[in-house]
């Protein structure tokens, strides 16, 4: 059956309960549901979140949500490196601006910060390949670009299946032992804006160029201004130190403080 333009299966609400019912929203500073698809663009983003253990959470936009993988390692160029990527449960839209702390205590309890975000394109039915557990697709991010792969794993219907987090081969892949792109772009990418610039361009020397706008570009000569979602309080709320002021600028110091 062809489920590209039937019904989806479940509404948003339903998919979400998981989410919900794990959290307090009275406690912790995560949206409990909400955010707009837009047409024609389907958004990605992947948060770095400091909880017991650092991982990343890698988050695609399927059928109204964000479908969640946790990847302890975080992404890698490297097509012969598989990283392991727990599905976990799927968030709402509005979670993909999400930057604060979860406070101690509260599911998930420890920072975040939005480390990639931009557009994703499916190369098949995306429910489809969630269900077949083979999704193939490319990445137009900040940070992350081409193609990918998650691969579920045979397993014996374990609560949350375990995928594999896998660089396609084509232009954008490069050896881990010469580049690694969680040590080498550490930061946050919010005060970009969600839609990185040139998004979808693939011109000769598109690589470099990018690595190198985000390293050593100033953010005072980026287009975008600050997002209004950008909320002083989240911020403000963990300011222990008088540098949590000038956080949101992100590309340009390491995360302080953890869970
Ligand atoms: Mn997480």
């Amino acid at each position: 059956m062809n489920r590209h333009s039937g019904p989806s299966l479940e509404p948003a609400h339903d998919l979400l309960h998981a989410y919900q019912s794990k959290r307090d929203f009275a406690l912790t500073p995560e949206p409990a549901e909400g955010g707009q698809s837009v047409a024609g663009r389907l958004c990605f983003v992947v948060q770095k979140h400091w909880a017991r253990n650092l991982h990343y959470d890698f988050r695609l936009e399927i059928d109204g949500t964000l479908k969640s993988w946790a990847v302890p390692n975080g992404p890698s160029f490297d097509p012969s490196v598989k990283r392991m990527a727990v599905q976990v449960e799927d968030h709402p839209l509005a979670y993909a601006d999400f930057e604060g702390t979860v406070p101690a205590r509260q599911y998930g309890a420890g920072k975040v910060i939005v480390w990639d975000a931009g557009t994703w394109l499916p190369l098949q039915d995306a429910q489809q390949g969630v269900r077949d557990g083979n999704l193939k697709f490319e990445l137009h991010g900040h940070k992350l670009h081409g193609r990918w792969a998650l691969v579920r794993m045979k397993g014996k219907g374990e609560k949350q299946a375990a995928w594999l987090l896998i660089k396609e081969k084509d232009s954008f892949a490069r050896a881990s032992a010469a580049y690694s792109v969680v040590d080498e772009l550490p930061a946050s990418v919010k005060s970009l804006g969600p839609s990185p610039r040139g998004a979808g361009v693939a011109g000769a020397g598109h690589r470099s160029a990018t690595d190198h706008d985000l390293h050593d570009l100033p953010l005072e000569a980026m287009p975008s201004a600050l997002p209004d979602s950008l909320a002083p309080q989240s911020w403000a709320s963990r300011a222990s130190s008088p540098n949590a002021a000038v956080a949101p600028t992100g590309l340009r110091g390491q995360p302080t403080g953890s869970s």
